[in-house]
């Protein structure tokens, strides 16, 4: 269905005076660079839009207009302008899509290794080609800066590249067991899986499983965030050019309707799951009940530990980034700093550094952070900094009563600094937004105690010049990605994402060697 050329978008105005809904014609709140960007998108790309038309679904190797009843708004965070709207997927549009995949896996799973490593190679082409294309859909739909959603995509492309390695990856094993007869083991495909991804990540989370789900010899149901589904869009167009056939990816949207569609159907083997807590053990639990494989990546609360001895700045200038960089938008943001020992007395300089970032749009040139993804999630966002005040925390950077100017409706936050306790609801919750708190140690021990207690194990990086405090915190910590003087310690794709404890379920990681397990089951075979 197209959209009127004015459509009724409700945008939510809180503390910073603006009302509760506005009618306006689908770009009109956008600026020039942000309009050329957009148009030229609708343009070239068939499957999305980001001038107020439907974004497809993507069934058999087809963008399909949806003939749903139910759509969801994608809209611009830094200017509430509608960019286009999502179906809530038809059950029969699903069953579809899922027809298609099985109906294709006949064919791929028979595809030689190296025709499926052609065509990951050929699809890392397409995306470094496309990449300012990709760029630019993240950066409207998502609000992170240019060189931040280039990161998306680089950080993708990396998993692209590792899946190359499946001729390797994907050896068997044999030996011979008695006079006259081998046993032989082979990795092979497991049949239609899905990924279900979060908003925080549009081109990377979608390129976690879209190359080694299909490298493997699978086929793949992809539902991105109904937030921001441009960039799986492009990438399911590139797919196609790059040679992957018709039905070996698909691509529908919606909601929780549509997840459990995924977690229910017979024919789905696998489903790959980043995003928040509730959605992830919900779809971990429905999945595994359904007899499936499940991967699920969720929330964190991932602490950087400051000793007294270490690189001032280096630290400092460090956190700041991992704190506040894509609006602390980020599964790996550093949002809890410890400071341990004379360390403490650094916070004026954590404030002064946090100070000095610019809130701005995306596409402007210099900003280090933008807004947040909705007006849902700002809120939310004020709501636990106003917890803090309410528990005794003290505030030391406010960035509630933020004005950016040119973009007065945006979401956003400026950064915001809280010396907080460990029994504060802004300590105990995942914030998801350019929000630091601030704890104090006496030692390291009781650092390490502190993170342990914590439910989430991301990620944890630690701050000094000393190798044996080092070596101390990397093997007493409980935390599955530990950076030592790096703030955001995620692994290139040749290692498997290790996130621990209520940050993931499921034994088997995204990307890695794990991936080529997940992806695959063992056949024996004895002949003589
Ligand atoms: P979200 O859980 O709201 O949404 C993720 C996906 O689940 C979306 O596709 C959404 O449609 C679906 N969904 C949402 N609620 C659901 C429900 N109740 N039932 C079934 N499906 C549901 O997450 P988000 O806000 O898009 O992403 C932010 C979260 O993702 C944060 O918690 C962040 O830490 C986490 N994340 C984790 C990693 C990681 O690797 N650990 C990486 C990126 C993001």
């Amino acid at each position: 269905m197209t959209l009127p050329r004015t459509s009724t978008l409700r945008v939510l105005r809180g503390k910073a005076g603006y009302a509760t809904s506005a009618t306006r014609a689908p770009l009109s709140g956008l600026n020039s660079v942000a309009r050329s960007k957009a148009e030229e998108l609708s343009k070239s790309w068939r499957g999305t839009s980001a001038t107020g038309e439907d974004t497809k679904n993507y069934i058999g190797g087809e963008f399909v207009k949806s003939k749903a009843t139910s759509w969801i708004d994608v809209v611009d965070p830094s200017t509430q302008t509608l960019l286009t709207r999502v179906p809530e997927t038809t059950e029969a549009e699903f069953a579809q899509a899922v027809d298609a995949a099985s109906q294709a896996f006949e064919t791929w799973s028979r595809t030689s290794v190296l025709t499926r490593q052609r065509f990951v190679l050929e699809l890392q082409r397409l995306i470094r080609e496309n990449a300012d294309a990709l760029a630019s859909s993240i950066v409207l739909e998502q609000g992170k800066t240019l060189p931040d959603a280039h990161g998306d995509i680089l950080r993708g492309l990396q998993v692209v590249e590792h899946a190359a390695s499946a001729p390797s990856l994907l050896l068997g094993e044999k030996i011979e067991v008695s006079r006259d007869m081998d046993t032989y083991v082979r990795k092979v495909p497991l049949g239609v899986t899905a990924s279900i991804a979060p908003f925080n990540f549009p081109a990377m989370i979608p390129l976690w499983s879209i190359p080694m789900a299909t490298v493997t010899g699978n086929t793949l149901i992809l539902k991105p965030s109904e937030r921001d589904p441009g960039a799986a869009m492009i990438i399911a167009e590139l797919c196609k050019k790059a040679g992957l056939p018709d039905g070996v990816l698909n691509i529908v949207h919606g909601t929780v309707p549509t997840v459990n569609a995924i977690c229910d159907h017979p024919a789905i083997r696998a489903i790959s799951f980043v995003g928040g807590d509730r959605a992830g053990k919900h779809i971990y639990n429905r999945g595994t009940s359904n007899g499936k494989r499940v991967q699920s990546n969720m929330g964190a609360k991932n602490h950087a530990v400051i000793m007294p001895d270490a690189n001032k700045n280096l630290a400092i200038n460090a956190i700041t980034g991992a704190a506040f960089g894509a609006a602390g938008q980020r599964c790996m943001a550093l949002s809890v700093a410890v400071l341990v020992g004379d360390a403490d007395a650094w916070l004026p300089d954590l404030v002064e550094a946090a100070k000095k970032l610019k809130v701005n749009g995306g596409f402007e040139k210099d900003t280090d952070l933008g807004p947040v993804i909705s007006p849902v999630a700002k809120e939310r966002i004020l709501r636990l900094i106003a917890s803090a005040e309410e528990e005794g925390g003290k505030i030391h950077l406010d960035g509630r009563d933020i004005s950016v100017p040119g973009y007065e409706h945006g979401n956003f936050i400026g950064p915001t600094v809280i010396e907080a306790g460990p029994n504060m609801r802004c300590y105990n919750e995942e914030i998801f937004g350019p929000v630091l708190v601030v704890l104090r140690a006496n030692t390291m021990d009781e650092a390490i105690e502190l993170i342990n207690a914590n439910r989430y194990g991301n990620g944890t990086a630690i701050f000094t010049q000393s190798g044996a405090t080092a070596r101390k915190f990397e093997h007493e910590v409980n935390v599955g990605q530990i950076g030592i003087n790096i703030p955001i310690p995620v692994p290139l794709p040749m290692f498997s994402w290790s996130g621990n404890k209520a940050s993931a379920l499921g034994d088997l990681g995204f990307y890695g060697k794990s991936a080529f397990e997940f992806y695959t089951q063992k056949k024996a075979s004895s002949p003589t």
